[in-house]
């Protein structure tokens, strides 16, 4: 098991640099995800730490070990990626064992660990079956095995589960994290979804055009939120975030609308700024901000309220089975510990 160490990385692809000075620590045995939109360089960073890309400036170690011209055979790692990268005219059985006959490994050592991980991947039964006669979560289950039976150093994820329908996708969640419990490889997972980094990470570390916004756990960053744009990137529904003015009264939204103040922030009188409420830290119905239903969403287990408030989109949910109405006017009290104060120019959040 190994440390992995990101230093002062940067990428250029021609000019053009798109990773810019990035320091990282994924530390021994730990999850760590890199979440972000399309294009922020998650992929690109993933690939320069299993050296299937240059780095134009930095270093990379993994156990303690600069690796930068090592090539990627020999870094001790193992990838996994989201088109399964199977070998079609192999068996399951071949495509498990192949690494270790290239590695010249005994026969015996290597029917010992295809064994092991088919028991582990509950894909004993499917050891003779081309990838063609898989479905698509039990081709990505040996691509998993091919990768768990090497015993690399390190697991590289890059968005395994993309390929995957919703169920499907929710299962292999559970199953990638019950593997990582059990071995406990430090394992870096690359995605998009941030419901995939909540579930499974130690450590989330988010990413926006080449820079790391914020890293911490997932409640970290879902509790305290650095920046608008980490806010509005974790949670579904996203929190809500209105534009208004800071007045002793509380947040001035216009049209006479105003929201309560969190009892510590660092905001200044007459300052511009992003109020945030998640929608589940609105009450219905208590004395608060008075807001007008536009559309009601049940979704079994709770209720999602989309209302008006002061000409803004705002969401509340609520597990009462309440009767509204298009229209209706009701009121919303948001959990003071739980609001959220950010700076209109830069996003910086001020509580
Ligand atoms: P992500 O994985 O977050 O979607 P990538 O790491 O794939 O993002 O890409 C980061 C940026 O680098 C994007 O702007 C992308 O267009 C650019 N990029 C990626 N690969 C190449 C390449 N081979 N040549 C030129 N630009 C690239």
């Amino acid at each position: 098991m190994s440390s992995v160490s990101v230093k002062n990385v940067r990428k250029n692809y021609g000019n053009l640099e798109v990773v810019h000075g990035i320091n990282l620590t994924i530390e021994d045995g730990a999850f760590v995800v890199l979440l972000g939109p399309s294009g922020c360089g998650k992929s690109t960073l993933l690939r320069m730490i299993a050296g299937l890309e240059t780095v134009t400036a930095g270093d990379i170690e993994i156990a303690g070990k600069r690796v930068n011209n090592v090539h990627p055979k020999d870094r001790n790692i193992a990838m996994v990626f989201q088109n399964y990268a199977l070998y079609a005219h192999m068996k399951v059985r071949d495509n498990m064992s192949f690494s270790l006959l290239l590695a010249k490994k005994p026969q015996s050592e290597i029917d010992e660990k295809v064994a092991w991980a088919a028991k582990i991947l509950n894909l004993e039964p499917y050891l003779d079956r081309y990838p063609r006669e898989l479905s698509g979560g039990q081709r990505q289950r040996v691509a998993m095995g091919r990768a768990i039976v090497r015993n690399p150093a390190v697991f590289l994820f890059d968005e395994p589960l993309s390929n995957l329908d919703a169920k499907l996708r929710v299962q292999m969640r559970t199953e990638i994290k019950e593997l990582h419990d059990r071995l406990k490889t430090t394992t870096v997972y690359v995605t998009h979804d941030q419901i995939e980094a909540m579930t499974m990470a130690d450590k989330i570390v988010i990413l926006r055009d080449g820079y790391i916004e914020q890293e911490g756990s997932p409640l970290e960053v879902y509790d305290k939120p650095a920046n608008l744009f980490v806010a509005e990137f974790i949670g579904s529904p996203s929190m809500n975030l209105l534009k208004g003015e800071v007045r002793a009264d509380g947040v001035l939204l216009g049209e006479g609308t105003v929201l309560p103040l969190p009892p510590v922030h660092k905001a200044k009188l007459g300052q511009k700024v992003v109020y945030g409420i998640r929608p589940e830290h609105l009450a219905v119905g208590v004395k608060g901000t008075p807001a007008k239903v536009v559309v009601v969403e049940p979704t079994g287990p709770e209720m999602h309220i989309y209302a008006d408030m002061g000409g803004q989109e705002i969401c509340a949910i609520t597990q009462d089975r309440l009767s509204l109405t298009r229209d209706q006017m009701i009121e919303l009290m948001p959990r003071l510990d739980k609001v959220h104060l950010f700076d209109v120019e830069g996003g910086k959040a001020l509580v």
